[in-house]
Parts: structure tokens; C-alpha cells; sequence
């Protein structure tokens, strides 16, 4: 408790902020406090929804799921894939479009990143409505992977984000209104 505590009080809060409205959750201080970063990882890894055996790699999404997925990773003996918005990596890709609530955005994986039937563990850092992470979802079944669980560091409460996501082994850190 005292852990969750320190890293809940690294985490500043943001009103109004990219737009008017909105409270953003800034994980950034957490990163740059040595400390803060590695309680994150050790309960990132201590929080997995699945067991160590249950999944293959880690598939992060663009940015903020990069800073710590490679980490987590590397300490639990996996792989790393990246999920990017569209137009960033080399082709051969696959793409899957969603909708935002203003317009569409698209996600690509890198084709040859997953290999047939590989159990991918979806991170990011926080899930509000849960649409960048059931994007990411359908993009790792397009691309011939199986979807482990999901690991989020944060989950905003009352917007239903993990029940978005389907009958998947999910865990999140903190909660936050
Ligand atoms: P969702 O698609 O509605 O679940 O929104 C989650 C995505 O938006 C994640 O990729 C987050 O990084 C980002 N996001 C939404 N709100 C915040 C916030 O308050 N802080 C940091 N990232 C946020």
C-alpha cells in the first residue's frame, strides 16, 4: 500500500488538458523518479493477468505503453512489439482502423512481428473508454496472434474500459475517477 501510494503521488493531475474538460493523468514524474520506476515494474510484473507461461510476448501501444513494455519485457524474458499509429513502420504492416469520438485513427503492427498463434500480452498505460486497447485487440487477431490478457498501469472508473475489452484476463495497477 505504501508503494501504490508513492507512485499514485508521483502521478500528476492535469485539468484541462490536451482539451477543455478533460483531467489528464500524467505518468511522466513516475518515469523520471528511480525509485517510482521500479516499483512500477515490480508490480507491473507482480499484477500480470495471466502466468509467465501463458503468453509469448508483449505488444505495447504507442507512446506511452513503450516506455515501460520493453522494460517489463526484457525482465520477464519476452519479446517486445510495437503498436503504432499508422504510416510509421515499414511495410509489410497490418492495420486496423477504429473510430475516436471525433473521426478514425489506424494502428499498424509490423507483419512478421507475430508469429502464428503467439499469445501477446496487450499493454498501455491507462484505459478510459477502451477503444485504443480493443483496436489493438482486433489488430493481433488480424495479424494471426492470440490475446493473452491485457495490463494497463491505470484504469479511469465509470467508463467501463476492461468490460469493452471482452472475456479477457485483465489487470490494472491504480484506479483514478
Ligand atoms: P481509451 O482508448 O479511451 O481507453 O483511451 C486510452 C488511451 O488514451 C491510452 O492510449 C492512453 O494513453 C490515452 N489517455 C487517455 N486519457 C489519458 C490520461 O488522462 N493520461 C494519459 N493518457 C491518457
Amino acid at each position: 500500500a505504501a508503494d501504490a501510494d508513492y507512485l499514485i503521488s508521483l502521478i500528476r493531475s492535469v485539468p484541462g488538458f490536451p482539451k477543455q474538460g478533460i483531467m489528464f493523468r500524467d505518468f511522466m514524474p513516475v518515469f523520471a523518479d528511480a525509485r517510482g520506476l521500479r516499483i512500477l515494474l515490480d508490480a507491473l510484473k507482480a499484477n500480470l493477468p495471466v502466468g509467465i507461461d501463458d503468453f509469448d510476448a508483449i505488444a505495447g501501444l504507442e507512446a506511452r505503453g513503450f516506455l515501460f513494455g520493453p522494460a517489463m519485457a526484457a525482465e520477464l524474458g519476452k519479446g517486445f512489439i510495437v503498436v503504432r499509429k499508422a504510416g510509421k513502420l515499414p511495410p509489410p504492416t497490418c492495420t486496423e482502423s477504429y473510430s475516436l469520438e471525433y473521426g478514425e485513427a489506424s494502428i499498424e503492427i509490423e507483419r512478421e512481428a507475430i508469429a502464428p498463434g503467439e499469445r501477446i500480452l496487450i499493454v498501455d498505460d491507462l484505459i478510459a473508454t477502451g477503444g485504443s486497447a480493443s483496436a489493438a485487440r482486433d489488430l493481433v487477431i488480424q495479424c494471426g496472434g492470440r490475446v493473452a490478457g491485457f495490463s494497463f498501469v491505470m484504469e479511469l472508473l465509470g467508463l467501463q474500459g476492461l468490460q469493452a475489452l471482452g472475456d479477457y484476463p485483465t489487470s490494472s495497477l491504480l484506479t483514478m475517477p
